[in-house]
């Protein structure tokens, strides 16, 4: 079990890596009324579990999937909460992946003006990114993340053994996030690159390695710039600018959020090519580990709406879409694009 400790100037708080350690919840729960937040297939594997370790816990339940980002689900919830009458010194305990995290540390973050929460990640990507640096929202109008807040959690207990029950399509999504993170931390980079064929496999003493290693690199970057002011805690939007515009067009169907990233990735990394920002050999290198995650070379998703989508990013400034490119091992750039020329560059890359 290994403790790596976020510091912000909102709260500081422990993300604690280990195996069978989802029993410390109860301590730390302790006697506060709380609420679990799960979704349904997170809670038909994990029910038991759940009930024996914080058996006085009222359970909020949400459909799996994205969808359950939207304010419908957060007023439920909400509403669920005030009949329960959790008052201001109750808790929140997301157990599930980054929507559920998303959620609930949004309604943790405005409920009674804000109450604590936990995060227990239950996904490989939950586990490596979401759950650490207090990024909360929702989705409104196919407007990812649309509104949310900067809400750090009261702790993070990254439970490995969850990963036991993960779908081949998530265990993909997480290995999205992990090489994301992987751009921005050289050791990290040749580390993923070597135990890509285990990590793939989830070993287990290779996954919980990773989980620390990108814990740490994230924890480092959000301790620096917690509320994203500038350009550090940006940097962790490497790929996303695409990958967000690809997930809206296909309205976050058929692929997870990961793969998405996979994508944007492999595309910004053509990109910077273009723009001759990024070294040959790195982009090869990062390339093809993208392609033995994904079996194949990635296509881009839905061409002439990925810009229209694009120009609604929220890193955009003065009508200059931003994207946060790879340029050499361990290393990221932002390049603020206007529409007609990201135009051009996609039709190019879609010959
Ligand atoms: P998810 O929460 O939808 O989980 C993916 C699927 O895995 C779901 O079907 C879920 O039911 C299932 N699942 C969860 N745990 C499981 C387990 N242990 N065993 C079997 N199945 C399990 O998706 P995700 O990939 O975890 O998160 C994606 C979300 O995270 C997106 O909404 C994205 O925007 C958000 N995100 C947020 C941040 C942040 O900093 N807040 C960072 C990255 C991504």
């Amino acid at each position: 079990m290994d403790s790596i400790n976020v510091e912000c100037r909102s709260r500081s708080y422990d993300v604690i890596v280990g195996s069978g350690i989802e029993d410390m919840l109860f301590e730390l729960v302790g006697e506060k009324e709380s609420v679990v937040v799960t979704d349904s297939e997170v809670y038909a594997l994990y029910k038991d579990r759940i009930k024996s370790v914080l058996p006085a816990s009222e359970v909020f339940i949400v459909r799996s999937g994205e969808r359950s980002k939207s304010e419908n689900v957060l007023f439920d919830l909400i509403e669920f909460m005030i009949e329960k009458e959790i008052d201001r010194s109750g808790i929140i305990v997301a157990i599930g992946g980054g929507v559920v995290g998303d959620l609930a540390g949004f309604a943790a973050s405005i409920y009674l003006r804000g109450i604590e929460y936990i995060q227990v990640p239950t996904t490989l990507l939950a586990q490596v990114d979401s759950s650490i640096g207090g990024k909360t929202a929702i989705n409104v109008d196919n407007v990812k993340n649309a509104i949310g807040t900067f809400y750090q959690p009261k702790s993070v207990v990254c439970d490995v053994d969850f990963l036991d029950t993960l779908e081949e399509k998530e265990i993909i999504s997480g290995l999205g996030e992990i090489i994301k993170t992987a751009c921005l931390d050289e050791e990290l980079f040749e580390y993923v690159e070597e135990k890509l064929e285990k990590l793939k496999k989830l070993d287990k003493e290779i996954v919980m390695e990773v989980v620390e290693r990108c814990v740490k690199v994230k924890a480092e970057i959000v301790s620096q710039d917690e509320r994203e002011n500038c350009s550090i805690r940006n940097q962790l939007n490497l790929g996303h600018t695409l990958a967000h515009a690809m997930e809206i067009t296909a309205k976050f169907m058929p692929k997870s959020h990961g793969e998405y990233v996979l994508i944007g990735i492999y595309y910004e990394a053509e990109i910077a090519d273009m723009l001759e920002r990024i070294d040959t050999e790195y982009k090869i290198r990062l390339q093809n580990m993208i392609i033995d995650v994904l079996g194949e070379k990635p296509e881009l998703i839905g061409d002439d709406r990925i810009v229209e989508n694009a120009m609604k990013d929220k890193k955009n400034h003065d009508g200059l879409i931003s994207l946060i490119i790879p340029v050499d091992i361990g290393e990221a750039s932002e390049v603020r694009l206007p529409e007609e020329q990201l135009e051009d560059i996609i039709e190019k890359l879609c010959d």
